[in-house]
């Protein structure tokens, strides 16, 4: 099947449409399950002289408790577990790929995208997922191969924090957050009360309050983070792309909070010139924020724009620093600044870097990892990707690669290591060295008088 455009005319039967009679058991497309024997039958593969039966374990019921309506195939249907699962999905599976009885129209980027879902959350119920089993919309990092939650359930979620249901891979990323928060806690509770700053006369208060803006910021970051990676396993995908705009919110606010403190450094002596600064970047940083929540923004192809626009927000930063060093001289600008510099900047430097090159995962070896993956215009007009290109895109396992299970093959990234976890690693160098860089600046101003 090789149709484009944006309706696609798709053949399907009523795979999946379980039905269960009282007393009979459930009867579905060419299966039933009888209740006396406990034994799935498939009438199909009957035909066909295969044996179908199946010796079943202890059964529960289960229900989906999301069912998105706009994004995702309805799951509110019940659906029996246990080692009859195995015949019930291959014959869902099989059944989605015959040529169907009767014909509907069906938004090809809604089928393309919801495409597995089903399978999927049932996979989740009992295990981890590798990348190949999610639907599209959860992939966001082809390098990073086990791991990933799909759960029903915010329960289930929260218990991963401490890897209830085992190691995935976020972790390591909710963990380096849930310590940075720890810290910045105490620096906020005990450390800023006992500092020369906030017990010295001669700095104003506006100045020691914006250091516990800042601080109130990057604990709200931190916390955002520690919430979308937390249930970011969800099986909704409406729920999942709100929880990271949680997560973008969190940076935002707090990359708009450290410019703030750096320009209130920077441009104290000049009322106007401050007001203009903390306005144009309060702004900004609104501004940021409500993107944020535009569902433009959170796709993997806006990472660049994401990028760029936490950028431009610090370029408002620097551009204060400029006028400080044309209102003064370069040697007080700069004597002024280096703690941020060399105690911040470089540490965002450093986790951007990783944040955008998938680097070390990209080099791992013990599976071989996409090349390509398919566009946001294919995923939305090209049927073929889960029709023709379904045993690659949806393969049954990820490829093994030549380094296998060897340490060096990079294995671990999937659940220590990865990018991702890096870039968390030096957000949290980033805001402890800025604390400490906001503290040497006010030091340098208004105690030391370094005559700005
Ligand atoms: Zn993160």
């Amino acid at each position: 099947m090789s149709e484009t455009g944006t309706f696609a005319r798709i053949k399907r039967r009523g795979a999946g449409m379980v039905r269960k009679v009282p007393g009979a058991g459930i009867i579905g497309n060419n299966k039933y399950y009888h209740y006396i024997t406990g034994v799935w039958g498939n009438r199909r593969l009957r035909r066909r002289g295969r044996k179908a039966a199946r010796v079943p374990e202890p059964q529960f019921e289960a229900y989906d408790t999301f069912s998105d309506t706009s994004t995702l195939v309805n799951s509110s249907r019940s659906s029996t577990f246990g080692a009859s699962t195995a015949t019930l999905l291959e014959d869902e599976w099989i059944s989605s790929t015959l040529p169907p009885k009767e014909e509907e129209q069906i938004d090809v980027r809604t089928y393309v995208r919801t495409f597995h879902h089903t399978r999927a959350h049932e996979f989740g119920q009992h295990c981890h997922l590798h990348y190949y089993q999610l639907p599209f919309p959860w992939r966001e990092n082809r390098y990073i191969i086990h791991g990933y939650r799909f759960y029903d359930s915010h329960i289930k979620s929260l218990l991963s924090v401490v890897n209830w249901y085992g190691w995935h891979n976020e972790t390591w990323n909710i963990w380096t957050h849930l310590g940075g928060a720890g810290y910045l806690l105490y620096l906020a509770l005990y450390d800023f009360p006992q500092s020369e700053i906030w017990k010295s006369a001669a700095i104003p208060l506006p100045a020691k309050l914006i250091v516990y803006v800042f601080l109130a910021a990057a604990i709200k970051c931190m916390c955002a983070s520690v919430f979308w990676h937390t249930f970011n396993g969800t099986c909704c995908l409406q729920l999942r792309s709100r929880f990271a705009c949680v997560d973008y919110t969190g940076i935002t606010v707090l990359i708009t909070a450290s410019v703030l403190t750096t320009e209130f450094a920077t441009s104290y002596e000049s009322p106007w010139s401050l007001c203009c600064y903390l306005a144009a970047s309060s702004a900004l940083g609104a501004f940021g924020v409500i993107m944020n929540w535009s569902p433009k923004f959170d796709r993997p192809e806006a990472r660049p724009l994401r990028i760029k626009f936490f950028i431009l927000l610090a370029a408002l930063g620097a551009l204060s620093f400029v006028q400080l060093v044309a209102r003064t001289s370069w040697q007080h600008g700069a004597r002024l600044i280096a703690p941020v510099t060399t105690k911040s900047v470089v540490w965002y430097l450093i986790g951007v870097f990783f944040y955008g090159s998938f680097v070390p995962e990209r080099f791992r070896s013990d599976v071989v990892v996409d090349s390509c993956i398919p566009t946001e215009f294919e995923l939305s007009t090209n049927l073929e990707v889960v029709t023709r290109l379904r045993h690659v895109h949806f393969r049954e396992r990820p490829t093994e690669g030549p380094g296998k299970r060897k340490f060096w093959s990079l294995w671990w990234v999937d659940y220590i290591g990865s990018s991702h976890s890096l870039w968390h690693l030096f957000v949290v160098l980033g805001v402890i060295g800025h604390y400490n860089a906001i503290l040497e600046m006010f030091s340098k101003r208004w105690i030391c008088q370094d005559n700005f």
